[in-house]
């Protein structure tokens, strides 16, 4: 009789899931186990929480999602609460198992458990797989550590030379041995306070099945992939973009199933730019996982993979305005109440308070990263990272020195001010000409809306670029 331990990670899903695929195959019994880590719960970086309560609720409800999943399937599964070298090991030797099989992460604390549990475990009994990318490492036209610093030589690359594996189907059964198992623990058993988020601001559900019913609206009810690359940089509504990224980070779909999802919408609806450039912008989601796994830990330095010598200011209260949506800018602070109200925040939005906190308060990118880390629910180390690396000037984008006007792109994609209206009802009565710049109204206007005493009169900064 062989056994075998299935470490989920970021990898909450039956299907397309070749750690698990493989289990089935190789052992008579199959032990599903996830850990919560208590490293995680209990540790803050640069005043941020390393787990927030948006993404620990939807993690939650993924895990929910999977152990009904496993137990349709004829399986079982624990959670459990501490480090998981020291659970993974308890378990193996209570079950006299004969190995660990998990996917492999990229970045330094992941390969760290990881390496935590070879040394506690034996590495011979560890297995590793390759599960979170589109395109396998194995089948990169070049070694991870040659991975290009520039994104198009990565995509084109990987484009011409490198096929997307087919996906591996879901197990039919699982033999599993009695587990007894304990009910899923809640927020409050983890010490977490549930977040604000009620029905109208809680925007998504943890979970596999969330996840394809997630793809089944945007792609084939209401065809809104047909027209993504058009309404990629909305900030408004369900629609703009896909929204699939909080059940990539948690792995309750993989990016090859959206992959061959595309392909299918393509053979059935429609094939234009829009269906490539779903394509594109996982790629993209490629390309920082590969960039964190060549880089490992100097992606966390403050210079970032460039090695820059960067000056920041260490002025806490600034950080506090911009953390709280309290610096004046009705840009910034909207995404940033849209981000602490829901957890979310869209591409365009990220982009510009990313590059609002290091170009214009001149802080340092690194508590940025980690409040988004804390408050994110689709926080994936290498994307935010990688993401906040390259906005900050660290990391890999080609053009030097890039700056985002506020102003500018406020006007551009927010031209109307509806957005910031809707995150500010105060604001609703002022005219698109000064709705992203209020403090330029005369007093007797700022007075009349009553809006003389708010930060909106007394903008934490007004950058020189602006031009206003
Ligand atoms: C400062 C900053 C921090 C970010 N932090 C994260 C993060 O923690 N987790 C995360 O998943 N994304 C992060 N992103 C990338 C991007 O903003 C989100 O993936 C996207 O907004 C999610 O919305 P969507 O699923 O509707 O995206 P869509 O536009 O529908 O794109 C489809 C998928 O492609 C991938 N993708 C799209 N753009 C990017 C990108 N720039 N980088 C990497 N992958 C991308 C995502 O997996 C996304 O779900 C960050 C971007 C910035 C600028």
């Amino acid at each position: 009789m062989s056994r075998g331990i299935v470490w989920f990670r970021n990898d909450l899903r039956i299907r397309d899931n070749e750690a698990l695929y493989r289990a089935v195959e190789d052992f008579d019994e199959v032990i599903p186990i996830y850990v919560i880590d208590k490293g995680l719960l209990d540790v803050r970086d640069y005043g941020s929480a390393k787990m927030g309560t948006f993404r620990m609720t939807f993690i939650l409800e993924a895990l929910h999602n999977l152990w009904s999943r496993l137990r349709e399937l004829g399986s079982d599964l624990i959670v459990d609460v501490g480090y998981p070298a020291d659970v993974i090991c308890r378990y193996a030797k209570e079950m006299e198992v004969d190995a660990v099989y998990a996917h492999k992460e990229a970045t330094k604390e992941e390969l760290e458990r990881e390496k935590e549990l070879g040394q506690t475990l034996g590495a011979a009994k560890l297995k590793f797989f390759w599960g979170h990318t589109l395109f396998h490492i194995n089948d990169l036209p070049f070694e991870y550590q040659a991975v290009p610093d520039v994104f198009t030589a990565f995509r084109k690359k990987c484009e011409k030379y490198a096929d997307i594996r087919p996906e591996f189907p879901a197990p039919d059964r699982i033999s599993t041995p009695d587990l007894k198992t304990d009910e899923i623990p809640t927020l409050t058993d983890l010490n977490l306070t549930p977040s604000g988020g009620d029905r109208e601001t809680k925007l998504f559900t943890g979970g596999e099945d969330a996840a394809w019913d997630r793809l089944n609206r945007y792609f084939w009810k209401t065809e809104s992939l047909s027209s993504y690359k058009f309404t990629r940089n909305g900030l408004l509504g369900m629609d703009y973009s896909s929204k699939f990224s909080p059940w990539l980070a948690a792995g309750c779909i993989s990016p090859r199933s959206i992959y061959y999802a595309v392909k299918r919408y393509e053979d059935n609806v429609k094939k234009n730019v829009s269906t490539y450039w779903m394509i594109f912008e996982l790629i993209w989601r490629d390309y920082f996982r590969y960039v964190a796994l060549k880089y490992g830990e100097k992606l966390f330095y403050p210079g970032g993979i460039k090695g820059e010598n960067p000056n920041w200011e260490d002025d806490s209260e600034l950080l506090e305005k911009w953390k709280s949506g309290k610096t004046g800018v009705p840009f910034i602070d909207a995404n940033m109440r849209e981000l602490n109200t829901t957890g979310f925040m869209s591409n365009r939005g990220r982009q510009n308070v990313a590059s609002f906190l290091v170009k214009d308060l001149n802080l340092d990118w690194r508590k940025g990263a980690a409040y988004f880390e804390e408050k994110l629910v689709d926080y994936d180390v290498s994307s935010n990272w990688g993401n906040w690396a390259y906005v900050a000037g660290v990391g890999n984008d080609p053009r030097e020195n890039r700056y985002f006007n506020i102003m500018t792109q406020a006007a551009r994609y927010d031209g109307k001010g509806e957005y910031v209206k809707h995150w500010f009802p105060e604001l609703s009565e002022v005219d698109q000409q000064h709705v992203h710049a209020p403090w330029t109204m005369s007093s007797a206007d700022l007075s009349r809306l009553g809006l003389v005493d708010s930060a909106f009169a007394h903008p934490a900064v007004v950058a020189k670029q602006w031009k206003l």
